[in-house]
């Protein structure tokens, strides 16, 4: 329990009104509740070191805005039955998940507990794949009527201004300049949040896999390119335009394979799924419409050139995250993409270049794959929703 606002306490901010305190102690009991659950109002009291009496109000509250459900009923020593709390699972959230070549549309508890997903092709042009995009969204709406829907959050491969409301930066998507929030949040009639994915990786990070009280941490996301979610001081670091983390497009060598974005020689051209299976292709083996998935599979079956094609993307990965160690110290670096289910091939070639970059005084960061069968970025567009309620995940540090 770092954060506190009791109006009685030591830490209550000069001139802070009541109501600003009662809305951060809401916010502090219901990222207990979320994070806890199922506890009961006692466990509340002594883990906010909020009053009994406070407490007690705020969860009426919570209650009547059916954000919180009580039971069962709990069972101590000396007779005692509290009543547990819990999220009111039928709060639901509208994720989306746009990727170059297929987006997926699902629909999440505030839980971030799945309840069905769709499927579908990324198309080439924003407009047709913007109304596809809003028919699938008004189908899961249209399935979950007893439901209340809280909104969409939609995790993007590039970055979004937010001021302007359009993405500015897709170089694997080749949308240029498309406002994607107005027109789904007019058709749909639903509030829209958009997030770069490997932003939405630092959320699902923060808000669902515990690591809250992790201060400093980056996300490398890598799949078609290699994207970087930065949470820095307790922070997530958007930048000018919403453009912090492109070190995806750092040139490595300026002489080399061109990308993308225009530039040549990106660290992405060298360290991304692309970039393994240019690798081996230009081993002379032979393949055709070959995944990264399937040459991970090639590789554990004991072909010598996939196994080489890995390991050249591994080297050049753990080479670029030097750059993250040295420029942002992070406690940790979560590695997002399919390349985490071989973890035994990559991850001590990523330790020993990572190792490798610690300056003296600088400590070694964990390197922590995300095992998750590409769940992180929907889960991380449910925190984007969430969080207008719950506060931002820095203050929720509980
Ligand atoms: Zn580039």
């Amino acid at each position: 329990m770092s954060a506190k606002a009791s109006a009685t306490g030591p830490g209550r901010p000069q001139g802070a009104s009541s109501e600003v305190i009662r809305d951060i102690n809401r916010r502090i009991v219901l990222n207990l509740i979320r994070t806890r659950h199922p506890i009961s109002r006692a466990d509340l009291a002594r883990l906010s070191g909020l009053q009994r009496s406070t407490v007690s109000l705020i969860v009426e509250q919570l209650i009547e805005e059916h954000w919180v459900l009580e039971g069962p009923t709990g069972r101590l020593p000396r007779g005692r039955r509290p009543t547990f709390l819990r999220l009111n699972d039928e709060r639901v959230i509208v994720a989306v998940d746009i990727r170059p070549s297929q987006t997926t549309v699902a629909l999440a508890d505030a839980n971030g507990k799945f309840i069905s997903q769709e499927i579908m092709a990324t198309f080439a042009d924003p407009q047709e794949a913007m109304d596809r995009l809003v028919a699938s969204i008004q189908r899961i709406v249209a399935e979950s009527r007893r439901k209340k829907i809280e909104g969409v959050g939609i995790s993007l491969p590039g970055r979004y201004n937010h001021g302007l409301d359009r993405l500015v930066f897709a170089p694997n998507l080749k949308w240029r300049d498309v406002d994607i929030r107005n027109p789904i949040a007019k058709a749909t009639g639903l509030e829209v949040e958009v997030e770069n994915a490997a932003n939405a990786c630092v959320l699902a990070a923060v808000w669902f896999d515990r690591m809250e009280e992790c201060r400093n941490l980056v996300v490398v996301t890598v799949s078609e390119g290699i994207g970087a979610g930065v949470w820095a001081n307790g922070q997530l670091v958007r930048g000018m335009n919403g453009m912090a983390g492109e070190f995806g497009h750092v040139p490595l060598d300026p002489e080399g394979p061109p990308c993308g974005c225009g530039g040549r020689g990106c660290w992405e051209v060298f360290a991304s799924n692309r970039a393994a299976l240019r690798y081996y292709l230009q081993s002379g083996a032979q393949a055709t419409e070959l995944s990264f998935t399937g040459l991970l599979s090639r590789a554990d079956h004991g072909d010598a050139l996939a196994a080489s094609a890995l390991e050249t993307m591994a080297h050049y990965l753990g080479r670029g995250m030097r750059m993250i160690v040295a420029g942002l110290a992070p406690e940790r670096i979560v590695v997002v993409g399919d390349l985490t289910r071989s973890w035994k091939r990559f991850g001590p070639t990523l330790e020993a270049e990572v190792v490798a970059q610690v300056l003296p005084g600088g400590c070694v960061p964990r390197l922590v794959p995300a095992y998750e069968d590409g769940m992180a970025r929907l889960r991380g567009t449910v925190a984007l929703v969430l969080q207008k309620h719950f506060g931002a995940v820095a203050d929720a540090q509980v």
